[in-house]
Order: structure tokens, then C-alpha cells, then sequence
């Protein structure tokens, strides 16, 4: 099938939303690549990355797909979602709007995504502590109204981004397996 191929047992796909420069290419490359760039620039078209994860005796390759700044014209299209397992939905917690926006981008996900589609609400930029708009708890509450994990992160100081993938990676093989 589709879901597998020579080097590993799964294959899933999942892809990052949110609003403009909340920290989603930055996420990606500190999971897929363990750097940081301080000013990221959107390339063109779509991109993705892949990293390896065992759980068990299985190897889960996960298919991490990152927008390339369409989400800023509200552009991001089906094609996007399409067979997508997971998602990572996040906002900056020193941005409120990016935050209020989250019940949007759960509308798109849920008129285009999987029904049952892992989602992990993901608050980034946990390091800049004197800039917070967004309590911890207002993200923990919507995650629990919404049924989705939750998590603070931090790109730039690398807290919580592996957890945040895994999380989301082990709960969709735990559906998919
Ligand atoms: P995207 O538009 O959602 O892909 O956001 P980017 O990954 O391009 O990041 C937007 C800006 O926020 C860049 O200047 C990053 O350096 C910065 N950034 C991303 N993650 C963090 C973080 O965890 N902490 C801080 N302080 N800055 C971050
Ligand atoms: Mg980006």
C-alpha cells in the first residue's frame, strides 16, 4: 500500500498551519534538521521534510509538510491537507490575534482534513517570557474544548519541539497501527 515503502513501515503524512511567522518553518527545521534561522524567508511552492522515528520495532517516517507563506493570503489549498494524518497548529504566544485565529484555521482543517486527524496545538516562542500575550492556560483550555493536545514550544531554544512532533506522530500510529 501507499503507506509503506522500502525503508520504513509507515508513512505519514502531517502538516503545520497558523498564521504568518508564528515559528512553523522554524519548528520543522529544528525537528527535521536541529537548526534555527533567525529571519526565515518563504520559498516558493510547498515544501516538506521527512524524519525517521521508531516506536517499537516499527519505522514510522514522518512526512512533515511546511507552507511556503501562502497562509498569509488565506491561500493554503485542499491539495495541502489532502491524506494529511496530523496537524500542528500553531500560534505565538507575544501575538494575541495568532492565537484568536486558531478557531479558524480548526474550521479549514475540519472542512478539508481527515476526520480523524491528530491535531497538537502548538504555543511557540515559550522564550520570550517579558512579550506574552497568550497564557499557558488559554491554550490549554481551547485544546481541552477542542480535543486536541497541547503544548508551549520554543524553536529558538529548541524546548519542547521534539516532544510536540512526537506527540503527534505516536498518537497517530497509535490509530494507524
Ligand atoms: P512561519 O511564517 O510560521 O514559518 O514563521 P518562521 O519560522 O519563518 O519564523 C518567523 C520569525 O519568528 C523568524 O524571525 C524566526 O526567527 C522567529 N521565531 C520562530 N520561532 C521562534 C521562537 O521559538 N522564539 C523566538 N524568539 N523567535 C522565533
Ligand atoms: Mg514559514
Amino acid at each position: 500500500s501507499s503507506l509503506h515503502d522500502e525503508e520504513c513501515d509507515y508513512l505519514f503524512k502531517t502538516v503545520l498551519i497558523g498564521d504568518s511567522a508564528v515559528g512553523k518553518s522554524n519548528l520543522l527545521s529544528r525537528f527535521a534538521k536541529d537548526e534555527f534561522h533567525l529571519d526565515s524567508k518563504p520559498t516558493i511552492g510547498v515544501e516538506f521534510a521527512y524524519r525517521n522515528i521508531k516506536i517499537g520495532d516499527k519505522i514510522v517516517k514522518a512526512q512533515i509538510w511546511d507552507t511556503a507563506g501562502q497562509e498569509r493570503f488565506r491561500a493554503i489549498t485542499s491539495s495541502y491537507y489532502r491524506g494529511a494524518l496530523g496537524a500542528m497548529l500553531v500560534y505565538d504566544i507575544t501575538r494575541r490575534g495568532t492565537f484568536e485565529n486558531v478557531k479558524k484555521w480548526l474550521h479549514e482543517l475540519r472542512e478539508y482534513g481527515n476526520r480523524d486527524m491528530v491535531i497538537v496545538l502548538v504555543g511557540n516562542k515559550s522564550d520570550l517570557v517579558d512579550s506574552r500575550e497568550v497564557d499557558a492556560e488559554d491554550g490549554r483550555s481551547l485544546a481541552q474544548l477542542e480535543d486536541l493536545c497541547f503544548m508551549e514550544t520554543s524553536a529558538k531554544e529548541n524546548l519542547n519541539v521534539e516532544d510536540a512532533f512526537l506527540q503527534m506522530i505516536t498518537k497517530i500510529f497509535e490509530i494507524v497501527s
